[in-house]
């Protein structure tokens, strides 16, 4: 079987393991409520091609337009499948995975917020003040980018939207996910590339893919600005964020990130792209590290925010 006379379809660039991937596939067969077809995965930048054999749940065939919501209502139907949050059956629903009345729960957080690290202002203090607030912590420790933008709270059911797209591969979320920040970013800044928050390559074959690859993909397409990939890498794994103190954050990600061609970055404005503000550690890290580079300015985006 060559490639080119069974190809029943190439898709849309697909990044996995922080590589340019183009897939062609055919059709194959069809049985035990799964889709199988034969795959060729070409790296655009080295022109490798991998051929295998790969087998879709009828779940997760159709992500989200329209004739193929059609076709995943019909699926649906045949083989019902109940919303991650409330468990009801979703038929012919726009996201996958969730029903319309849970995706509209998604809570936005609103302004007033820091101008810095977009924390939001919740003393009356706060409310009372001028567009250019800093929160205590950006006053104290002003951080190495120009500008955070945190769009939505981190919790239920963008909890487990997250969730389900980063540990449980349903890489199918990646571009609701993804409209959900274009959806709520306003004032967008001129870009020169975008570059995903990278994972250590250890983390990277445990997962498979990068959620923050696939975020900066779409985002990268939509505004129509180079995606920058393998330029900033993650060197060593590092813990979990989360209820470190801030000593012991900044220790964690310390020499955690370089950055490989700083030619491609020098005088460049860049966004930065991650799925969760935690502490924002991360980020400013990675920022840092950018700047040391030359970068001229460095912005971040971020779904969502630990609140
Ligand atoms: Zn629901
Ligand atoms: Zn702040």
């Amino acid at each position: 079987m060559t490639e080119e006379s069974h190809a029943a379809g190439v898709l849309h660039p697909y990044i996995i393991s922080q590589q340019p991937l183009t897939m062609s596939w055919g059709p194959s067969s069809i049985k035990s409520g799964a889709f199988f077809a034969w795959l060729v995965v070409t790296n655009r930048l080295t022109g490798d091609k991998t051929f295998s054999t790969v087998s879709f749940p009828f779940i997760e065939l159709f992500p989200m337009d329209l004739p193929s919501r059609f076709l995943r209502s019909l699926f649906h139907l045949l083989l019902p499948v109940r919303c991650i949050t409330c468990a009801q059956p979703l038929y012919g629903d726009p996201i996958p995975f969730f029903c319309r009345s849970c995706w509209k729960r998604i809570r936005p957080l609103t302004d007033p917020a820091c101008i810095h690290c977009h924390r939001p202002i919740i003393s009356p203090i706060g409310e009372q003040s001028t567009l250019q607030y800093r929160c205590g912590p950006c006053r104290l420790h002003p951080p190495a980018y120009q500008r955070a933008w945190t769009f939505y709270a981190y919790e239920s059911p963008l909890k487990e939207a997250i969730g389900q797209f980063k540990y449980r591969g349903k890489v199918a979320l990646a571009k609701p996910l993804a409209q959900l920040m274009l959806a709520r970013w306003t004032e967008r800044p001129i870009l020169d590339g975008i570059i995903p928050v990278p994972l250590h390559r250890d983390r990277l074959r445990e997962r498979e893919f990068n959620q923050c690859v696939l975020l900066a993909d779409y985002i990268s397409h939509h505004l129509h600005v180079p995606l920058y990939l393998r330029t900033l890498i993650k060197t060593r794994s590092t813990a979990p964020q989360a209820g470190l103190t801030r000593r012991a954050r900044l220790l964690n990600v310390k020499h955690a990130f370089a950055v490989r061609h700083p030619a491609r970055v020098e005088g460049k404005c860049l966004l930065l792209v991650d799925d969760v503000f935690t502490t924002g550690t991360t980020v400013n890290e990675c920022a840092k590290v950018l700047r040391l580079a030359k970068a001229q300015t460095v912005y971040v985006v971020t779904l969502a925010r630990m609140v």
